[in-house]
This record gives structure tokens, C-alpha cells and sequence, in this order.
């Protein structure tokens, strides 16, 4: 089915609809936006986005559960979270750091500045008149015989259904907000409180409490260390497989894995007991695209490569459908775009694909290598050798993926060397090659993560 359904009419005649306007979304829409400034006539494209306003899971909201007009609440990050990972490794190859803040800032923003970063490309960009925000996609049907999909879509506050017709879907939903929840024994009768990371937000909440966190992935780890940060009595995590390992500080412990809680004690595989106030389940997110029949549907767990998706992208069995930022993340600002200016380009078509069998042998063996794949560096290079094959096909501005993929290294060991001080070191720019400033206050004593107080000039800070 590859390049045989190509649409022959002028691409000014056809339609894309992008699904989400989160870093993944607002990437498609900059990728035609820079081919369209380069001379070339683009599709028209409409992104159909359900939150108020665009920016994906960098938008903020108290809420949890479900929105004002009974939708999931899309948002899965909370108060005072910082980067994670240097923001050298995501910088996008066309919009530099210190181009939007008109200088060099530090290597670990906190969110309100990445997502002041992030929109600050977009709303240069004038891409918001393609965005139809306060508006969910409720369903995704294609037409084998008009070869054209049928979008039906509400608009929430109108609280009106309707359907278009589109030639391509670019699916860029995410997969970091439907929570995935085990169960466990007693958990019912638990007297604190027990939630899901997705529903996680102020660690306040937490202040001289005994906290368990089930999950030793990043959501455990960075909400582990927040709670100890805003004054939590003790942490436990909770791990499934393998212990974090990390040095952590007194008033940390890693036990195995959770069996049962009796009253507001928590019992482990290896017969120990805690008695804890809250139960945190940092046990990961479920692929959900609740708006796709299964033959369109991704069906995959958090990995760096989903199977039957060409380079990461076309949906093998109708290549008019894409997804972007389906994969487990080293990468990220920069990958959603490579990614997204691939998808430009089969759109476009200056990528020809090759037909379902090479398009399955070829996915079917970066599948297997990421299965070989053992060590954290293994991991960090795999998706290194993803981005640069994405790279290498389109005209997406020089990425030093080599130097990315080794910054990504370093903050592991950065990592490793400290858990709670990681975030205080500073990293060149593989843009422009400046080295980011130390933050005027180190991040364990940085209570205060809002963009003002990060911007301040270390004189002004407290
Ligand atoms: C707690 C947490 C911390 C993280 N920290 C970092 C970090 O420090 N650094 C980093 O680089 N990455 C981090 N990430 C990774 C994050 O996945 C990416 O940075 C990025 O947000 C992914 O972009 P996306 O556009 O693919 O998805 P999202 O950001 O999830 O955006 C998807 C968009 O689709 C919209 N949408 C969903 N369903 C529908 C529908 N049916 N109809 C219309 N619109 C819909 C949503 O409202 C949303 O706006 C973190 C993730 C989490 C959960």
C-alpha cells in the first residue's frame, strides 16, 4: 500500500490533521511551516488539540481526574518538577537556548521555563492558526475507497461533534498521561492516601510524611527526591526487577517489590514491613488512543522502538497515518522534530517509501537490535543511531547527535555521582557550543521553580 495510494492531486489540495499539540504536534506543524519558508506548497493542516491552550504535558493544571467538560485530565507533571536530563540533549537544532532567552541559562530548568522555551518557538512561528485547541478527537475512521480518513472531533466548550475529511493523520497524543495500575492486596483498606504519579502534584502535600513509592523508573526517582526535597519524613521505593542503586542520602530505602498492605503497614517479597502514610504508584503509562479502530491502532509498552511503525513513524499497514513521539525517551524535543520532518517528507513526498515488506524487514530489525540492547549507554546510543537515521533523510538543520548522545552519557554518570546533585552541573551547547552558567542556587535549596526566580541574576537571587 505504500507509494501505490499516493494522492496524485496538488499537495495544496490535501488535508493533514494532526492529533495534539503537545513538543510532538507543534514539531509537525514548525516542520511545514520551515518547508513552506523554503518555498515549497504545503498541505493544509489542521491540529486538533483538547487541552485550553497548547504545549502538551509542559502545561501545568491543579487538576486531576477530569476536566471541566468530563475529559481526562491530560497533564501528568506537578509543581517544582525540574528537567530531568540537560536541556543540551533537547534542544532543538532551529531554536537555540540563548535565542529565545537572549542568553545562556543554566543546564536544569524547571518546567514553567521549558515550556516558556518550547512555546517560544511555536508562537513565533504563527502555527497557532492551524491549532483548533478545546477540541478532542473522538474518533479516526479510514476509507479504503475514498482513501481519505474521517476525523470526528468535539468542541468542548460549543459541546459540538463534528467530522472531517483529512488525506493523512498524524497521531502525537502522547503516551505519559493514562496511568498503568496494578492492584495489590489490602490496598482498598489503606487509611492515607493512594495515588498515581499521573495524579501527583504537590509535594508539600507530603511535608514529614512516610512515603512509598512503588515504580524505580524516573517518575519514582524524581518524585522520591521531590518529597525528600519539600520536607518528607522518609521515602521508599518499591522496585519490580532491579534497585535504582542511586546514593541515596538517609531517610531513603529501596525494598523489593510490594505484596500487600495490612492497615498502614506495607509488606515486601522479602518479609520486611514499613508503616507509611501516603502509597505513590509511579508503575509507568499505557498507550491509549482510545479515537483509533484497531487497524490503525499502536499497540506497544514504553519502549525505544514500537514494532509496525516504519523508522519510528508511518504506520506500516496505511503509511498515510504517522505517529510521533510514541517511543521511550532519552530524546526528545529534537527527536519529536527529526521525527516530524520525516513525516513532512512522505507527505510531501521527497521520501519514497519502500513497499510493506522492506518497511516491516526494516522495522523488524531495529526492533530486534533495541531487544539487544542491555546497558544504559547501549540505550543511549540505540536511540543516537534512530535520530541520526531520521536525520540523514531530511533537511532539518545540523544536529551533533554524536556530541548529544555523549552528554546524555555524562549525565548518567552525573547520575550516579549524586542523586540529589546532579541537576547542579552545567553543559556545553551543542548549537552554539557556550557552556551553560551554574544556577544561582543549588537545586536541593531551589524551592522556589517559577521562571522569574530562575531567570534572576545570581546577585538578585535569595
Ligand atoms: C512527569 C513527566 C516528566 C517529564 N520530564 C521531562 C523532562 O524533564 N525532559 C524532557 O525532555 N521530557 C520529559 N518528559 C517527557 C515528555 O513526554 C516529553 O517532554 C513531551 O511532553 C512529549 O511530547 P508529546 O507532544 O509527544 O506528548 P504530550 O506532551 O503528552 O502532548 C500530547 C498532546 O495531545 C493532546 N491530546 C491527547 N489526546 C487528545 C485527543 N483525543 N484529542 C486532542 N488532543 C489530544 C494532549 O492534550 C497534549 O497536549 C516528562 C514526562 C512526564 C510524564
Amino acid at each position: 500500500m505504500a507509494n501505490d495510494s499516493k494522492d496524485t492531486r496538488p499537495i495544496k489540495d490535501q488535508r493533514v490533521c494532526i492529533i495534539g499539540a503537545g513538543p510532538s504536534g507543534t514539531a509537525q506543524l514548525r516542520a511545514f511551516e520551515a518547508a513552506e519558508k523554503n518555498g515549497a506548497e504545503i498541505p493544509e493542516l489542521v491540529c486538533f488539540e483538547k487541552q485550553a491552550n497548547w504545549g502538551g504535558l509542559w502545561n501545568y493544571t491543579w487538576r486531576t481526574g477530569l476536566d471541566e467538560y468530563g475529559e481526562p485530565v491530560h497533564c501528568s507533571m506537578y509543581r517544582y518538577l525540574w528537567s530531568n536530563g540537560p536541556k543540551e540533549c533537547l534542544e532543538f537544532a532551529d531554536y537555540s537556548f540563548e535565542q529565545h532567552f537572549g542568553r545562556a541559562i543554566p543546564s536544569y530548568p524547571p518546567r514553567e521555563v521549558l515550556h516558556d522555551y518550547i512555546m517560544g518557538r511555536a508562537e513565533n512561528s504563527g502555527a497557532k492558526k492551524f491549532v483548533r485547541l478545546q477540541t478532542a478527537v473522538r474518533w479516526v475512521q479510514y476509507s479504503p475507497e475514498t482513501k481519505k480518513f474521517t476525523v470526528t472531533v468535539k468542541n468542548l466548550p460549543e459541546d459540538r461533534i463534528y467530522s472531517e475529511e483529512f488525506d493523512y493523520v498524524v497521531v502525537a497524543n502522547g503516551h505519559f498521561s493514562t496511568p498503568n495500575m496494578p492492584e495489590f492486596e489490602g490496598l482498598s483498606m489503606f487509611p492515607g492516601r493512594v495515588l498515581h504519579a499521573h495524579d501527583f502534584r504537590d509535594a508539600l502535600e507530603f511535608k514529614g510524611k512516610d512515603v512509598l513509592l512503588v515504580g524505580s523508573s524516573y517518575s519514582a526517582e524524581d518524585i522520591g527526591t521531590q518529597c525528600h526535597k519539600y520536607g518528607a519524613n522518609s521515602i521508599t521505593f518499591s522496585y519490580r526487577t532491579k534497585l535504582m542503586g542511586f546514593d541515596w542520602p538517609e531517610g531513603f530505602e529501596e525494598k523489593p517489590l510490594l505484596k500487600k498492605t495490612v492497615g498502614n503497614v506495607a509488606h515486601f517479597s522479602d518479609g520486611s514491613t514499613k508503616k507509611v502514610d501516603a502509597i505513590v504508584l509511579c508503575t509507568g503509562y499505557l498507550h491509549h488512543f482510545p479515537f483509533l479502530p484497531d487497524d490503525l491502532r499502536l499497540k506497544t509498552h514504553n519502549r525505544l522502538y514500537p514494532p509496525d511503525i516504519y523508522k519510528g513513524v508511518v504506520w506500516i499497514n496505511n503509511p498515510k497515518l504517522m505517529y510521533l513521539g510514541m517511543q521511550d525517551q532519552y530524546y526528545t524535543f529534537n527527536m519529536f522534530d527529526a521525527q516530524a520532518w520525516y513525516a513532512r517528507d512522505v507527505i510531501l513526498d521527497r521520501i519514497k517509501l519502500p513497499d510493506r515488506a522492506a518497511m516491516k524487514a526494516d522495522s523488524e530489525a531495529w526492533v530486534k537490535r533495541e531487544e539487544a540492547c542491555k546497558t544504559e549507554e547501549e540505550k543511549i546510543d540505540f536511540q543516537t543511531e534512530y535520530v541520526r537515521d531520521l536525520l540523514q533523510a531530511t533537511d532539518y538543520p545540523p544536529l551533533d547527535v554524536d556530541h548529544v548522545g555523549e552528554l546524555f552519557k555524562e549525565w548518567e554518570h552525573h547520575k550516579e555521582e549524586g542523586i540529589l546533585t546532579y541537576r547542579n552541573r552545567c553543559y556545553p551547547s551543542t548549537l552554539t557550543g557556550t557552556m551553560s552558567p551554574q544556577h544561582h542556587t543549588l537545586w536541593m535549596d531551589a524551592l522556589d521553580d517559577s521562571l522569574g526566580a530562575f531567570l534572576k541574576a545570581p546577585e538578585a537571587a535569595e
